[in-house]
This record gives structure tokens, sequence and C-alpha cells, in this order.
């Protein structure tokens, strides 16, 4: 056996007695070089109806599967039983317990079925003393019921039982419920209609009927129902051993008072150290903590004593009575050891490095639309402007009539309008005979009358058109909706300090290489990713795997990692200590996305421990008392470090950094438009005087006036303004 491959599946038949196949099992799990789950034994005969001791953990840590004739739920079987257990096995080797072995039922039954038959033949009256020769005409010599039987058959003849025949056709019409189940007999004198149960064995070296095979139906597999050990009494004045694991806040190690020195239990604190008293005193039993070797929760490993590591491999060597402790109920330890229901509920998940609040910029205000959309608008005020020209230019609707009386509208004229035009007249001539033809909408009044309906504010003119009033219609239909948008956005982008986080899944972790991940080596989650079937985890985990450095051997470890990778390394951690971490100073991890699965903490125990269902009961009462939830709160939230940060958010008022873009903005149009006027007045002042033919000085002189002295000013009696 130790030749074959230990990872791969083997089926061995064992067709020896029960004592010499109990020795086997026995000695093959407790030969460390040999795999347990992988190897199958199929034991033949019917030797899994012999008492196997629910004591001898081994033979519950190997696949064994076997038959059973007995069913020990049946009424006849459980009466037998009754008297079977009070009888004294000195004297009937066997009996005094609470099984029995396969041929002893068989035999019992043959007996029965004997007792039938005969009392049947009794019944029917048959004369014994004096028979009739029944049979062969070759007999001559009669015989008598109570005359000896010759067998000898070297003398060349048998005399035949004349009550042979009628006994054995009542034996085979025999048809009773036995030990071994129904009883009957075909034609051929065989047993028919019976059933043999198909039994495994069960992690706590009890067996559970998986299947039934009869001879007319064959093998038919049923629904296994697993049998709960007969709870055996605690033993009240024993120290029971507490096996548990440093980790903050489950246990930790107390800071003695100075001047004190702590001895016992009191040397810790924490979550399982407060839920250890509850389960201690609700069981009324004594418990002394004691913190596991290796450092490690569990695995499976071959090189030590008992095939696991950790606080799983102390329970199973008897080295511990209970680990109270975070450890994780998996499906590979229950086999080994026993779990309570959870006390805690969790889930893996992802903790990341906080990144850096993004304070809003100082052109946040641009944030609420998009790039594009604002490159879109900017389009769209350009390309309807330019409509709306056009289209009053082909308009006549648009085109008015202005009547000028040898001079122009001195408004008209400093509005240096183009449009005002006479068909025989040059543009822009101040001296055109009447009637003028005028439009408003020259190409920057359109681009004017576009923006001032853009920011809401309107302007003096307006199309009169239908074609323009379409354009116009639809322009504020687009800013209206454009405008509400963008005003609803705006709160929000303003004043919320945005966290851009790399990561936000277990899908952003896998689709990337730049952000290491790793999880606690050896641990329950290590092994949820080694054995997941599900495709991203199953990447995840080839990841991990083919860089082994990313994985720690403690979660501190980790979470150092976390803290100085800069972003670059997040840990696949459970919920509950991620909630922990990110509660502690300096506050700088957090925890992404969603739990990758779901499972709860167990209290453990050696399999088939009497504590095993006391604790069970205890936690379920605890749970329901709201005592496990006071207990998370008092060490997860009350003591965290990292509130301030909650107070902080919830003020929201703006600070003058989130408006900054539109102080600026206004004092770039300030001295936009400043400058605009300087250069107006340059260009003004210079058109002037060179059509008064005067010095630019004089000109600008002239205007500096008008512009000081308000427009109320002359200059030899001429009002430069609006000298025409
Ligand atoms: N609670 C885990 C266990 O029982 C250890 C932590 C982990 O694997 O993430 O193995």
């Amino acid at each position: 056996m130790e030749e074959l491959s230990r990872w791969s599946n083997k089926y061995v038949v064992l067709d020896c007695p029960t004592d010499m196949a109990k020795e086997i099992v026995v000695s093959h799990v407790r030969d460390i070089s040999l795999g347990r789950r992988t190897y199958h034994y199929l034991l033949s005969g019917l030797i899994m109806d012999d008492r196997w001791e629910s004591e001898v953990i081994e033979f519950g840590a190997i696949n064994i599967t076997g038959f059973r004739i007995v069913d020990l739920n049946r009424r006849p079987v459980k009466d037998f039983l009754d008297s079977w257990r009070r009888l004294d096995p000195m004297t009937l080797p066997g009996a005094g317990r609470d099984s029995i072995s396969a041929q002893a039922a068989l035999m019992y039954d043959a007996v029965a079925v004997l007792v039938e038959a005969f009392n049947k033949f009794v019944k029917k009256k048959i004369d014994r003393t004096n028979p009739k020769r029944p049979g062969t005409p070759s007999s001559s010599q009669p015989a008598n019921v109570s005359d000896p039987l010759d067998c000898n058959t070297s003398k060349g003849w048998v005399t035949p039982w004349e009550h042979g025949d009628k006994i054995s056709k009542f034996l085979r019409k025999t048809e009773i419920e036995g030990l071994t189940g129904q009883i009957r007999f075909n034609n051929d004198s065989r047993r028919h209609n019976y059933t043999l149960h198909v039994v495994e064995m069960t992690v706590n070296s009890a067996m559970v009927k998986v299947a039934e095979w009869t001879d007319e139906a064959g093998f038919q597999p049923i629904a296994a129902k697993y049998i709960r050990l007969p709870t055996q009494e605690i033993e009240r004045n024993k120290t029971y051993i507490v096996t548990t694991i440093v980790e903050e806040p489950y246990i930790m190690l107390k800071k003695p008072e100075p001047g004190k020195v702590l001895v016992g239990n009191d040397r810790f604190e924490g979550y399982c150290k407060d839920l250890a008293d509850l389960i201690a005193s609700d069981l009324g039993i004594k418990y002394e903590i004691k913190i596991v070797d290796d450092g490690k929760y569990g695995t499976e490993n071959p090189d030590v004593p008992g095939g696991w590591d950790g606080m799983v491999g102390e329970l199973i060597r008897k080295e511990a009575d209970i680990a109270i402790a975070s450890m994780t109920i998996t499906s590979e330890r229950e086999r080994v050891i026993d779990f309570s229901k959870p006390f805690m509920s969790l889930g893996i998940s992802i903790m990341i490095k906080k990144p850096v609040k993004q304070k809003p910029g100082v052109f946040s205000f641009l944030n609420p639309l998009s790039k594009e959309i604002w490159v879109c608008v900017i389009f769209s005020y350009i390309g309807v402007s330019i409509v709306l020209f056009i289209v009053s230019r082909f308009s006549p609707y648009e085109w008015r009539v202005i009547k000028l009386n040898g001079g122009v509208d001195p408004a008209m004229t400093a509005r240096g309008d183009p449009s005002l035009q006479h068909p025989h007249s040059q543009p822009g001539s101040l001296h055109a005979p009447n009637p003028c033809m005028a439009n408003d909408f020259s190409i920057l009044n359109s681009l004017w009358f576009s923006l001032g309906a853009f920011m809401q504010q309107g302007c003096d003119i307006s199309p009169r058109s239908m074609s323009g009033r379409i354009v116009g219609c639809v322009w504020w239909f687009f800013t209206l909706i454009i405008i509400s948008s963008y005003t609803a956005n705006l709160a929000a982008f303003l004043t919320v300090e945005r966290m851009v986080t790399p990561i936000n899944s277990a899908e952003d972790l896998a689709s990337q290489t730049e952000v290491q991940y790793g999880t606690l080596h050896h641990g329950s989650t290590w092994d949820f990713f080694r054995k997941s079937q599900i495709n991203l985890y199953s990447k995840m985990w080839e990841f991990m795997n083919s860089r082994k450095h990313v994985f720690v051997n403690t979660y501190d470890e980790g979470i150092r990692r976390v803290r100085q990778s800069k972003g670059k390394y997040a840990l696949l951690i459970e919920s509950p200590k991620n909630d922990y971490v990110n509660e502690r100073e300096p506050c700088d991890t957090m925890k992404v996305g969603r739990h990758l699965d779901v499972k709860g903490f167990g209290v453990a125990t050696p399999i088939g421990s009497p504590l095993r269902s006391k604790i069970n009961l205890s936690v379920l009462t605890l749970k329901e008392g709201g005592e496990l939830e006071k207990l998370k709160n008092r060490w997860w939230y009350d003591r965290t470090e990292c509130r301030h940060s909650d107070k902080q958010d919830s003020r929201n008022e703006l600070s003058l950094s989130n408006v900054a873009g539109i102080f600026y903005i206004l004092i770039g149009g300030l001295l936009l438009a400043l400058a605009v006027a300087l250069l107006e007045f340059c260009y003004k002042s210079h058109t002037e005087a060179t059509r008064a033919k005067i010095p630019l000085s004089d000109a600008m002189k002239a205007k500096a006036r008008l512009t000081i002295g308000g427009g109320r000013d002359f200059d030899n009696g001429r009002w430069y303004g609006l000298q025409s």
C-alpha cells in the first residue's frame, strides 16, 4: 500500500473475520505514511453486524463500506436485544450487549424456523406411532421416529426417514419474521425476499445506512441519515484544556497593571476569552487556556502525529479538549473533529490600503457633466448660433425696414451693426438714403442670443420669424434639460471628497497583476482558493500559487504588508478581522467588494467528546440571547480608534477650494474685459485720429476726457463721443 500513490483513490476489498479487519483498519490509520480519505475499504461478509466500538476513532478516519443483515430499528430485533442485553455474557458468550453478530442472528433464526416447522408438523396430527411407509418401492425395512437413522451409505442403500419429506416441505413453507428480516424459502429451499443493508462508517465511528440490496429489487441507494452518538455525561471536576491562537481581537495578551503579575486565564482577554467564560459557566466546568504550540489553525500535514497540525491536530491528539478561536468550520476539519454551530458568521473579503482622498479640484464645477458632454454643448452652441444666423438671413420676416432721416440712430452706430444696410449703399455708410433694411441676427448677435439662452439670462433681441423661433425653442429646451441635469449633480460633485479605489472586487483583482494579493498560508481561506472550482477563484489561486511570496504566515504580517505596499498588495482576509483592522489606528485600510463566500467560526471538540452537544446548545443559547452580539460590539466597535473620520464626513459645507474655479473665471473675465476695453479705446482713438486728421495723442486725450468726464466733456464745442 505504501508504494501506491498517496493522492489517488484506492479501493480495497477485505475478506476476513471481524477482529482481523479491525486490526487492519486501525494499523492503516495509525500509519502516517498512508493516506486516509483516499482509501475505500469494502468489508465482505456480514462483519459489520459485529460490534464496531465507537470509541475507536480510527474506524471513522477512513472510508469503510460493508453489509449488515440485522436491522436494529425493527421491532422484533429491538425486543430480542432487550432480553439479549440482560443475559450474562459469562455463560452466554456474545450476549449482554446491544448488538448481535450476523452468525448468531442467523443461527437464532434457523432455530426459530425449525421450531415453527415442527410446531406446524405436530399440529397436523400426523400419526407418528404407526407410520405408513412413504416412498420408494425398493425400501423394505420400516423405520420408527424414535429409531436412530442409519446414515451409512456403504451398505448400498439408504432408508429415508419416513417424515423427512414432510418436514422439509413444512420447512420450505415456513414464513416468519426473524432477526435477519422476513424469512421465506423458494422451491429450491433457498431463502428469498431478504434484504441486506449497505452501511458506511461515519467520522464518529458510527454506522449509517446508505443503500439496500434485495434479491428481488437489487441495489437501491437511500438518503443517509447520520446517527448521533449517545451523549455521555461531562466530568465536572476536571479542568478542560482550551486551545486557542493569539489573534486580535479574539485572544490578546493582557497588559498587566504596574506591579501586578497575571496568571492563568487572566493573562488573556478578547472575544474568545469572554466566549470561553460564558460557555464554561453555562456548562459548569473549569478550563485553562493554552496557546496552540505551532501558532496554526490546522491543516492536514502528514509530518506531524495525527496527520493534522495546529489546533485541529491538538484536538485529534487529545492534547486539548476544546478549541475556542476564530476557527472556520470546513468539511475537511469536520471529518476529524466536531464543530459546534457557528458562533460568528463571516465570509472571505478583500483588504486594501485606503487610497488618499481626492479633494475636488478648483474646476470641479465642471465634473457634473463629462468632458464629452461639455464638448458637445460647445459644438451645439456654435451650431445653433450659425443655424440661427442663416435662418434669419433667409427668412424675410427677420428683416425690418428702418427709416433714417439724414442721420443714423446713435445707438445703432454704437452697436456697430453691420446688418444695417441699404441696397445702394456701402455697408456701414452712415449717410445712407432712406429706407434701410435691418436684421438683428448678425453672427455675433446670434452667438450672443444663444449664450444668453444657455446661461438662462435671455437678451434684448429675439427672433420674429417662425423658423428663428423654432431654433430658439429647441435651444431653450436643450438648455433647460442640460442645466437641470447639471444643477442636480453639482452638489454631490462639489462637496464629496471622492475616494477612487483601484480595486473594488475580486474580479478587479483577478483581471490585473499590478496589485498583488495573497492569503494566510494554510488557513481556510487558502484552502478555499486551492479547492475552488469557480473559474474566477481558481484563476486567483493560480496567480497566488505561482508567486508563493504573496502568502503570509500571520494576519499581522499580511496587514503590515497591505499598509506598507502603497496600495500594491491586497490581503484576502476573513471579514470580521477586516472590519476590526479597519477600525484601528492608523485607519489606513479598508474593505472592498462583497464577501466571496459564507461560512462560520465554530467551537471545536475532538470527535465523540461528551462536551459537544452541551457546547452546541450553549452557543445557540448565547446567540439567541444576544450575548454574542454584545461581545462583538464590545470588541469590535466600542474600541474603535477611527471615529473621528466619520464626524468629518458628516460636515458637508463647501469650502473655498471647492468653488475657487468660478472666482478664477470671474477674475479672468473681468481682466479680459478691461483689456478688450483698452483695445477698443486705442482702436477707436486711432480711427478718430485718421478720420479727423489729428494726432493720435490728441484723439486719445479727447477720448480719455470722455472716459473720465462720463460723456459730458466737450472739446471745442464738439462731442467726440457721438461725433459722426
Ligand atoms: N480562520 C481561518 C482558519 O480557521 C484562518 C484565517 C484564514 O484562513 O483567512 O483557518
